[in-house]
């Protein structure tokens, strides 16, 4: 374990008593214990419903492995059936996705807490059970969506091992090689259960088989992060998260390229105005133009 790591720790500890999975964007923990989450995102938009991939989530009940789906609401909405089925599932966690896929970094205050807070109603509602983590689409966050995200009683969660299953660029054979090599002892692993990834289903029982050879063990997330010894690794900000387009509005590329985990912008984004204390939305959040579903 890197020295840096310990040294996060060691700040991270020292916070007055404030649990350590708040303040900071996780994209993986330090831990002793041989564990890794898979996790899957269900994104879709208002526009853009995609699909549900029941390729992988045979492989999911057969396997009876611990993972972490990342639902939008629009999806939960779009998708009754499969949620039905996962909700029947109860040993797969769930995560807030936003509602309709926006960078949370472009909204006000009080979109921002409408997003979130509108699908964890969603979510439970549905599903019966509540989101315990919240990933942000496309990776994009900074002080602000971290701050709101918190303060609605979630960890920010990102991932350390980037499939670059999303749009069917990355052959089967790489991204294998990929996830394996690349995954180590606390990392979170980012699929699509939502029919973006073409061969996802064809890889992952190599990949579940592979990392048990490896002595690795599956967990949700939130098991991850209440490890007794885990200590988050966090991410520096990024404004836009992955760089899918080059020009805004335009179909992204899928994020494909992000075979390695994305880098982060350089420039912290700003630090915004703390979010305003917004009653729960009764109404779905407005529409957004900065909406994409591709990761
Ligand atoms: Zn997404």
């Amino acid at each position: 374990m890197s020295l840096l790591v310990w040294l996060l720790a060691l700040l991270l500890h020292s916070d007055d008593g404030k649990s350590p999975m708040v303040g900071v964007a996780i994209s993986g923990v330090a831990t002793r214990e041989h564990v890794v989450a898979l996790t899957f995102d269900a994104c879709a938009t208002k526009l853009q419903a995609n699909g549900f991939d029941d390729r992988i989530f045979d492989i999911l009940m057969r396997e009876k492995i611990p993972v972490t789906i990342y639902m939008t609401g629009t999806w939960a909405e779009k998708h009754p059936a499969a949620v039905k089925q996962i909700a029947a599932a109860d040993w797969i966690e769930i995560g807030n996705h936003s509602y309709s896929h926006p960078r949370l970094t472009l909204l006000q205050p009080d979109r921002l807490r409408s997003q979130i807070r509108f699908t964890n109603r969603i979510l439970e509602q549905r599903l019966g059970r509540p989101a315990l983590s919240l990933r942000p689409p496309a990776g994009a966050w900074n002080q602000q969506v971290l701050r709101a995200v918190n303060e609605e009683g979630l960890p920010l969660v990102l991932w350390s091992v980037v499939s670059g299953d999303a749009g069917g660029h990355v052959p089967p054979d790489r991204m294998r090689r990929a996830v394996l090599d690349q995954t180590k002892p606390g990392g979170i692993v980012i699929f699509h259960i939502n029919r973006r990834g073409p061969f996802t289903h064809k890889v992952l029982p190599d990949i579940i088989a592979g990392l048990r050879e490896r002595g690795l063990r599956f967990v949700t997330v939130s098991q991850l992060l209440s490890l007794p010894d885990a200590v988050p690794i966090g991410r520096r900000p990024s404004l836009m998260g992955y760089r899918s387009f080059k020009h805004p509005g335009k179909p992204a590329s899928d994020g494909s390229k992000a075979i390695v985990p994305a880098t982060p912008d350089r420039q912290p984004a700003p630090d915004a105005a703390p979010p305003s204390e917004a009653p729960a939305p009764k109404r779905p959040p407005a529409g957004d133009t900065h909406e994409n579903s591709s990761d």
